[in-house]
């Protein structure tokens, strides 16, 4: 039951590695299958319900994701056909989720973890916040372009002082990351006395995936994501990078009515591709709509007991 070599093998002839280690939320190395996608597997943890993506894909295998094409011209359910086009959709967002934080924490400075163009900090510059991002795709040379200070790749090599920063930022980012922990971790140290980590990942924990079972479209992403959350296993993501979660609410994921019907083509088939073909021939591509459920919304603050650690 946990062990997949067939899987393996195929996988593995396909450029993914075998990694070591166990569930990336609580170590526990048994493991249920729940489905094969893109020639990966997606598993079960039995003992606190994470599912993943295992065995990993290699390093290559993941930055050939995330070359160029991710966010302009990518076909299929990878990446983004027009990432730049999405950018009022994802400002009005933004300001949203930022609504929400200005009343936990004071203004000051914030590091966007996986900023890619830079999008979200522009956002918060305007509204009063000191900006620093990490990306290591890409993307990263136009938030430089934008003026965006960028201290680095990852959450891992950020040149930031150790609890110098109110608010750290992940969105949409912990799905596709390796170890979601030690990035949050990471983040914990970073963080100022006052200061809070907030994120969005994709719900797979909603109606929708729990209906659809092993046949939910969610799992079409494997690959370029790697971690399926539900609310409990982020909660438990959370508590075991020693942060204490405050919020966790479900959010709407905001994109134009040109991107929808687009993933409606590639999801539902003929009927998808007919809105598609109404989409297009309206004019209406660029009408920006909200999509209720889609993503959850968390905040996270560091422990009590960390709390005093830094004080001491
Ligand atoms: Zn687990």
């Amino acid at each position: 039951m946990d062990r997949l070599p067939e899987v393996q093998t195929r996988a593995l002839g396909s450029g993914v590695a075998l990694t070591p280690g166990g569930c990336p939320v609580c170590g526990c190395e048994r493991r249920l299958r729940v489905t094969e996608r893109n020639h990966l597997s997606v598993v079960r943890c039995p003992q606190c319900g994470q599912r993943y993506v295992w065995p990993v894909p290699s390093p290559e295998m993941l930055a050939r994701i995330y070359d160029r094409s991710y966010y302009q011209g990518a076909e299929g359910s990878l990446g983004f056909k027009d990432y730049a086009g999405l950018a009022p959709a994802r400002h009005r967002m933004f300001g949203r989720h930022l609504d929400r934080i200005e009343r936990l924490v004071p203004r000051g400075r914030v590091l966007d973890v996986g900023c890619a163009t830079g999008d979200f900090l522009a956002v918060a510059r305007t509204r009063g916040w000191e900006a620093l991002g990490v990306d290591p795709s890409p993307a990263r040379e136009q938030a430089l372009a934008a003026g965006i200070p960028l201290v680095g790749q990852t959450i891992h090599d950020a040149q930031v002082e150790p609890g110098s920063v109110e608010l750290i930022t992940f969105w949409d980012v912990l799905e596709h990351v390796q170890n979601p922990v030690a990035d949050l971790r990471r983040a914990r140290e970073l963080l100022s006395r006052q200061g809070i980590v907030a994120i969005t990942v994709p719900d797979s924990g909603s109606a929708v995936a729990r209906l659809s079972g092993d046949r939910w479209f969610g799992y079409k992403t494997a690959g370029e994501h790697l971690q399926f959350f539900s609310a409990a296993t982020l909660q438990k993501t959370f508590g075991a990078a020693g942060l204490e979660l405050m919020v966790r609410r479900p959010v709407a994921w905001s994109c134009t009515l040109g991107f929808l019907v687009d993933r409606a083509g590639l999801y539902l088939g003929p009927p998808g591709r007919a809105l598609n073909r109404l989409a297009s021939r309206t004019g209406l591509g660029g009408l920006i709509v909200d999509v209720p459920q889609v993503n959850q919304f968390a905040i996270g603050r560091g422990t009590e007991r960390w709390a005093s650690s830094v004080a001491a």
